[in-house]
């Protein structure tokens, strides 16, 4: 595993900005990645892990660089529960464990580099150095991995018989004898003019 400095800076990178949620994201995806025994997660264990995360913000880019988990390759979920946390799962050894930013963790940075007057720069600096017990909570958790959800081949196709819409991965609904995308069954996010 390469040192939280390389990490940091390579998140940066990708982000395009050094910000708290780089620090935090790359601390919490290294706890995430030990706690599950992932020590070569591009390499040789790349396929052995799974990340759920529960925000689209900052430390989201962050944890998909340090895991190199990504939407595309199925390897990263996306719950949108606004919910600073993680979770990291092992497919292999069925260990997983859920990480928590502590709302804590903005008044505790107070008591680490005093001397830095700027709230944010402070936050910055401290989110480095605070023990990870002050800034996460780490919870042992059991996680369900629908067959549905891996990587690989589409286990199903089928066609929405309303919209005509294919739909993968087992998603379909079926709603008074009909099979439905889920737009169909239960709303959308885009309105068609023409
Ligand atoms: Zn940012
Ligand atoms: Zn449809």
């Amino acid at each position: 595993m390469e040192s939280f400095e390389q990490l940091l800076e390579k998140s940066t990178t990708v982000h395009g900005h050094i910000c708290a949620g780089q620090v935090i994201g790359v601390r919490l995806a290294m706890i995430g990645l030990r706690e599950i025994g992932i020590d070569d997660p591009r390499g040789s264990q790349r396929k052995d892990f799974y990340v759920v995360v529960e925000i689209d913000r900052c430390a989201t880019d962050a944890i998909q660089s340090v895991t190199g988990c990504t939407l595309g390759k199925r390897s990263l979920k996306w719950l949108d529960y606004g919910i600073m946390a993680a979770t990291f799962i092992n497919l292999k050894t069925s260990q997983a464990v859920r990480i928590t930013a502590r709302e804590e963790a903005r008044e505790l940075a107070r008591h680490y580099c005093p001397e830095i007057e700027d709230r944010y720069q402070q936050q910055l600096q401290a989110y480095r150095v605070m023990p990870e017990e002050e800034l996460f909570t780490i919870q042992r958790v059991a996680v369900e991995v629908p067959a549905a959800d891996l990587p690989g081949k589409p286990l199903r196709r089928v066609q929405c018989q309303q919209c005509h819409d294919w739909v993968q991965d087992c998603r379909e609904v079926e709603q008074n004898g009909k099979i439905l995308c889920r737009p169909c069954a239960t709303g959308r996010y885009y309105r068609i003019i023409e």
